[in-house]
């Protein structure tokens, strides 16, 4: 499909009630393809009035919808996760065009955005609850699960259809109306997952969308509004503890995916070719701008040599490209703000000591391209190793006592995820347990499925999206004592 085409078609107004409409007072953003530089369209800008005309239709439609059958809400779900299979290519178009991934990247986030979707569709007729004699004899203990109520979801730009699938479905699921304020740099995917998602049934109102370029402005005000009933916010860890003591205000319940810092351990007894396979994935899918991205790699000092050219000789054959070129590996990264970052970043490892092994050199002409990049012997202490990368550079250190792996693993506010590659059983189970992660990839690059509680520890967040207890983000228990004579 031409890219205008799959541009022209999303509604780009601010969805309040099922009607896209202009932004209150007529602003506009500008999305721009970060392949190029240059803007692909214009997006409603919503203000204040917006967000909270918004949250009125959420809270008008919460009754009505906690009160649709479970089996209806997860047919709503089951549907679009079917459209979505059906449109994936469009989809995919839409997601590379605003965001820069391949679209082979971006295909798979469509799946993945739609597995969540049938799984919270499938879990939406699951919400249990429970009845018990209580203690002592004379009372009933009964236990139903409610629906949250209205809630405030704001995503970010590095996975525009999957982040808000994650939220939207077990939102939908669990009976709960919505605001949905996806990042400035990528609503288009959001406004047509929101569109989709009307067509596959849910009602009006239920699901708007805020597109905006002033996020603190739309969204404090709904923060305070006693109406709101919960945040989920997927983003950065200082925008998290922000919105925390915002949400402190009105005792908000909250969900929070946060940033990580992930390690990555090779031991000495390690497979190293599905080491670096698994490098590979862990460092370079979404262009390395992912909160799962490998951020430290810890290797063995007797094979850090060995993987960090095998690293290096792999991360060379990788074509750098737009991400709409078929021949793409890796796309651009978001916008200059970032590219300048991972530039920074690099820049100082070297001049801190590190050694720069591949990649390292900006490129020349448009778009906001950086290679892919290996560096090993990365001092302690430098800003590549405290900071999330969100970029294609692999920085690498050794360690020789598991115990000292373990400590540089852990040494970091973040607790995310953490990769570990060992072929002893022993090593493997103890490893992971002392891991202070929410998510271990035990000689695997790649964690997350639908059905696994994918979330952090320390400051990578509070709360699970996915597995059994995904939908209870968006639900709360009530305890009704049953009196029995
Ligand atoms: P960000 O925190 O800058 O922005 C995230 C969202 O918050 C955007 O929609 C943005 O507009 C909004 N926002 C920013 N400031 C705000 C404010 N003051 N009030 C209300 N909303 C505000 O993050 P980003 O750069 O868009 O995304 C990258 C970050 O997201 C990384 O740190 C990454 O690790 C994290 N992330 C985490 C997960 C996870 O599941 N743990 C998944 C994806 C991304």
């Amino acid at each position: 499909m031409p890219e205008h085409d799959v541009i022209s078609r999303v509604p780009k107004g601010v969805l309040v009630n099922g009607r896209s409409r202009p932004a209150a007072r007529g602003g506009t953003l500008v999305v721009e393809d970060p392949a190029t530089g240059e803007p692909l369209c214009e997006v409603a800008d919503g203000t204040p009035e917006d967000g909270m005309a918004a949250l009125e239709a959420a809270v008008a439609a919460q009754e009505s919808w906690a009160a649709t059958p479970p089996r209806r809400r997860g047919e709503v779900l089951r549907r679009a996760h079917d459209l979505l299979v059906e449109r994936a290519e469009e989809f995919a178009l839409l997601i590379t065009l605003e965001m820069g991934k391949s679209l082979a990247e971006s295909r798979a986030e469509v799946e993945y955005g739609a597995n969540y979707l049938r799984w919270f569709g499938e879990e939406a007729v699951r919400i249990d609850g429970s009845w018990k004699v209580g203690e002592d004899g004379t009372a009933r203990v009964l236990v139903t699960r409610q629906p949250v109520g209205p809630c405030l979801l704001i995503t970010p730009w590095n996975a525009p259809l999957a982040m808000p699938a994650r939220k939207i479905g077990p939102a939908v699921a669990a009976g709960c109306t919505m605001v949905v304020k996806p990042a400035p740099q990528t609503p288009l995917t959001t406004l047509a997952l929101a569109e989709l998602l009307g067509e596959a049934g849910l009602p009006d109102g239920v699901l708007n969308v805020v597109p905006t370029s002033r996020a603190a402005e739309v969204t404090e005000p709904l923060l305070r509004d006693g109406r709101l009933r919960k945040l989920s916010f997927t983003g950065s860890t200082p925008v998290g503890r922000l919105l925390l003591a915002q949400a402190a205000g009105t005792v908000l319940r909250t969900s929070m995916e946060l940033g990580g810092n992930a390690p990555f351990i090779v031991c000495d007894d390690a497979d190293l070719d599905a080491a670096v396979d698994g490098a590979m994935i862990a460092k370079l899918r979404n262009i390395g701008e992912a909160c799962v991205a490998a951020n430290r790699f810890l290797v063995h000092a007797d094979v850090a040599e060995e993987f960090s050219e095998k690293l290096v000789a792999r991360m060379g054959e990788l074509t750098v490209g737009a991400g709409t070129d078929p021949a793409c590996d890796l796309g651009p990264l978001i916008d200059q703000r970032q590219r300048r970052r991972v530039a920074d970043l690099v820049d100082d490892t070297v001049v801190a000591g590190g050694r720069l092994r591949a990649g390292g050199v900006l490129p020349a002409g448009r778009g906001y391209f950086y290679p892919p990049t290996v560096l090993t012997d990365v001092p302690e202490g430098c800003r590549i190793t405290e900071e999330e990368i969100f970029g294609p550079v692999a920085a690498i250190r050794t360690f020789t006592t598991e115990a000292e792996a373990l400590r540089a693993a852990n040494d970091t506010e973040f607790g995310l995820v953490g990769y570990l590659y060992t072929r002893d059983l022993d090593r493997a189970l103890r490893m992971s347990e002392r891991l202070e992660t929410g998510m271990v990839g035990l000689n695997r690059g790649y964690v997350s499925d639908p059905s696994a509680p994918f979330g952090g520890v320390k400051q990578s967040g509070i709360g699970r999206e996915g597995g059994d207890s995904g939908i209870d983000e968006y639900l709360e228990q009530k305890y009704v004592a049953v009196n029995v004579a």
